[in-house]
């Protein structure tokens, strides 16, 4: 963070205030992991904290250090209003632009208090007082140990802090394996280690948690598993009836997509997941190399992200959104080549 953003910051934390904190919408371990580790680090300074969330998180993240203090804004609405209207900081984590919180925007657009963002997404908007935002950084939660740093609190570094930020750092990483990982990156990791993050443990909790309707439902996935030889592309369509057959949960298709992405030859990888319910076809997408699915996913749903790890949506339905998805890729025939 640098020297200016510093100061910003510096002078809306001089006295203790009442914060709020608040990630994305359909929050990833990122987003609970640095806000619980602001969360803990705001409070070790004497600051009131409350973390809010649109809508609620995934089970394999319901073991973190203070998660059950989160505020999930479409369970608590009346109470979530209150606690905004006394604010007078507000931290975004984990998104660029005030569309990605859901229903939470039309509260964070009328809001009075003071913005801080902590980001590591492309094209960040500007609404902050103070915005810290680095594509480079692998996570948010590694810009919230560099925030610490950069405030002069490394020492505050509690185990609480440590664990969310660990889980934070590890899930959006792919367990250390995408190029987001830097030196700095293991170099966090590993004082987050010594500060009390169980890797081996936290790798469990995350990863070794699945219900045997998750593992059920996997196997469909890969079972849909198309693969376009052609244009180095491989995609994953998931139906409303194969999540209601399996019980779906939030979080269940998590890592899907990097199934997809793991076929030899592939360069960009795609799940379509149909959602009944808000009438949508929720989008993931994941490449390698140069090829941009942030530009891929704003210019056709509505979306956006990293280069190599972005979302979106289509409102058309599944058959619909899948036709038109393949009828888009001649265009990129030579960037997906190129890729890598
Ligand atoms: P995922 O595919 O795991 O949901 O998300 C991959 C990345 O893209 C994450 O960094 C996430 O925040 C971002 N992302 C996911 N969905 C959307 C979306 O609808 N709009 C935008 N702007 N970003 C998204
Ligand atoms: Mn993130």
């Amino acid at each position: 963070m640098n020297k200016e953003t510093t100061q910003i910051v510096e002078k809306l934390l001089a006295s203790p205030q009442n914060i709020v904190i608040v990630g994305h919408k359909n929050p990833d371990g990122d987003a609970v992991g640095s806000c619980l580790g602001l969360s803990f680090f705001l409070k070790s300074l004497g600051h009131s904290t409350t973390v809010v969330m649109p809508n609620d998180f995934p089970d394999f993240l319901k073991w973190l250090p203070g998660c059950e203090e989160i505020l999930i804004y479409e369970k608590e609405v009346q109470k979530a209003d209150e606690i905004f209207e006394t604010a007078a900081v507000i931290f975004t984590l984990d998104f660029n632009s005030l569309d990605r919180v859901g229903d939470l925007q039309t509260v964070l657009e009328k809001a009075t208090a003071k913005f801080v963002m902590i980001d590591h997404h492309q094209q960040p908007a500007d609404y902050a007082t103070a915005t810290y935002s680095d594509v480079k950084m692998s996570s948010t939660s590694e810009m919230v140990f560099h925030f610490m740093d950069a405030l002069g609190n490394s020492d505050k570094l509690s185990k609480e802090i440590a664990i969310n930020l660990y889980t934070g750092i590890m899930t959006d990483t792919g367990s250390f394996r995408f190029s987001s990982t830097s030196p700095t990156t293991h170099r966090v990791a590993a004082k987050l280690i010594e500060a009390g993050a169980q890797s081996a443990i936290i790798n469990q909790n995350v990863y070794d948690t699945n219900s045997p309707e998750r593992m059920k439902l996997l196997g469909v996935a890969l079972n849909n598993l198309v693969i376009l030889p052609e244009f180095h592309t491989a995609y994953i369509t998931l139906t409303q009836k194969d999540l209601d057959d399996h019980n779906f949960k939030k979080g269940d298709t998590e890592g899907f997509v990097n199934y997809a992405l793991s076929v030899k030859g592939v360069v960009f990888a795609v799940i379509f997941i149909e959602n009944k319910q808000e009438n949508i076809v929720k989008i993931s997408f994941r490449s390698k190399g140069y090829f941009s699915v942030n530009d891929f996913a704003r210019n056709y749903y509505n979306g956006g992200g990293h280069i190599n790890a972005a979302g979106g949506k289509s409102s058309q339905d599944l058959n619909k959104t899948i036709s038109e998805f393949i009828s888009i890729l001649p265009r990129y025939k030579n960037d997906l080549i190129n890729a890598s």
